[in-house]
């Protein structure tokens, strides 16, 4: 035992040495704009909670309600007992809200990339992914043991140089609609192209685009006023605008049957709640109507932006409420969120797995529930921290 002990202190002690050792940090309050760290009041910039949805009054109201009706649990897997008349209800209702044929849901996003991917193509198969595709996609395509090509980020060229290159027969494309750590956006007429050229599937992850992009919320292809065509499925969360749990896959009835029957992420994980599924279901109607709330998030967006970029700070332009600051190496990195946590901005540090070395940054998201002069307040401090370095 002693040599296991001793290997896992020497790791522990290299990661602490470089910066990359990991703590949670328990927040004593609702996850709200504003939150409570020990003791200490600090504005939270780095929540998926977009439109507040978490600290809704309505769903909460409807979470509650589903646990007197139903119970706290599901009590089994989907295939076995687990199903609920109110899962095949979202399922329903999430194909509807994204035009298409017929929907899946699973107990996380994550746990719906793993089991989409690994349905759809597997040995001798070829999947063609982003290189800064979130670790939920670069997992599923690892497990599915199909060939991976990644290509440069959005760099459609390299995409269709690989897809042409490739001897495999069936090819699946993956992408975030939007990504997670940059907040661009997928060029989706561009891919959708590439994908019906080829013969490609093409899986695009919204877990940051669904209740955010599109007038109603629907997404990217409401963003770009594009129709999914027949060889899309769209992927996507109740987990970051929707206030909830799950995720879900929509797409052709053929394609998401299969997935149904062949995805072990979903066949050997107990079903969602009735209480989560009951406020995702709300969740998905509320959205809808939440026009206001999304121009405000991009009005605040571009006010950061512009903020930060003329304090001499590298800010990508952009549209989404995901904000990179890059700073570059790690040490400064850390250092600059320290500094602002200290002053009452919570924004952490993002390094190395989760985005490329060199590249370490500052996330910033917002959600529709921060007042103008709270951000105006962590404007400040964040000045206030540049000018010190
Ligand atoms: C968060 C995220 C997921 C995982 O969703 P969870 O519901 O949190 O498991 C999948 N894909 C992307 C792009 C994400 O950002």
């Amino acid at each position: 035992m002693q040599g296991w002990i001793d290997y896992f202190e020497e790791i522990k002690n290299r990661l602490m040495a470089e910066g990359r050792w990991r703590e949670f940090v328990p927040i004593d309050s609702a996850p709200g704009p504003q939150v409570i760290i020990k003791g200490k009041k600090v504005i939270l910039l780095c929540s998926n909670d977009y439109l507040g949805l978490t600290q809704s009054t309505i769903l909460k109201k409807k979470a509650i309600e589903a646990i007197k009706k139903f119970g706290t649990g599901s009590g089994a897997s989907r295939m076995i007992s687990g199903s609920l008349e109110l899962h095949l209800e979202l399922e329903e209702q999430v194909a509807r809200f994204k035009g298409k044929e017929k929907a899946l849901v699973f107990s996380t996003g994550y746990m719906t990339n793993l089991g989409a991917v690994t349905s759809l193509v597997g040995k001798g198969d070829a999947i063609f992914s982003d290189e800064l595709n979130h670790a939920s996609l670069v997992d599923a395509a690892r497990l599915s043991r199909a060939k991976i090509y990644v290509y440069k980020h959005l760099d459609m060229n390299h995409l269709k140089d690989l897809l042409k290159n490739s001897r495999e027969q069936k090819k699946l494309i993956i992408t975030d609609g939007v990504f997670s750590m940059d907040g661009d956006i997928v060029p989706l007429s561009d891919i959708i192209q590439l994908s019906n050229d080829s013969g490609a599937l093409l899986l695009v992850d919204e877990a940051h685009a669904t209740g955010v992009l599109g007038d109603k919320g629907k997404g990217v292809f409401e963003h770009f006023h594009i129709d999914p065509s027949d060889n899309v499925i769209l992927m996507g969360t109740f987990s970051k605008a929707l206030g909830g749990l799950g995720g879900f896959v929509a797409g052709k009835g053929i394609i998401i049957e299969h997935i149904k029957n062949h995805a072990r992420s979903l066949f050997y994980t107990t079903a969602l709640p009735p209480s989560v599924i009951a406020s995702n279901m709300r969740a998905l109607k509320l959205v809808s109507d939440m026009k206001k709330e999304r121009k405000y998030l991009y009005e605040l967006r571009k006010l950061i932006e512009e903020s930060l970029k003329n304090i001499g700070l590298n800010v990508p332009e952009g549209i989404t409420p995901i904000i990179p600051v890059i700073i570059g190496d790690l040490e400064p990195t850390v250092q600059f969120a320290m500094r602002l946590f200290e002053k009452g901005v919570w924004t952490p540090a993002i390094r190395p797995p989760t985005v490329p070395e060199g590249t370490c940054r500052l996330r910033i998201s917002i959600s529709s529930l921060h007042s103008i002069d709270l951000i105006k307040d962590a404007l400040s401090i964040i000045e206030k921290v540049k000018e010190e370095e």
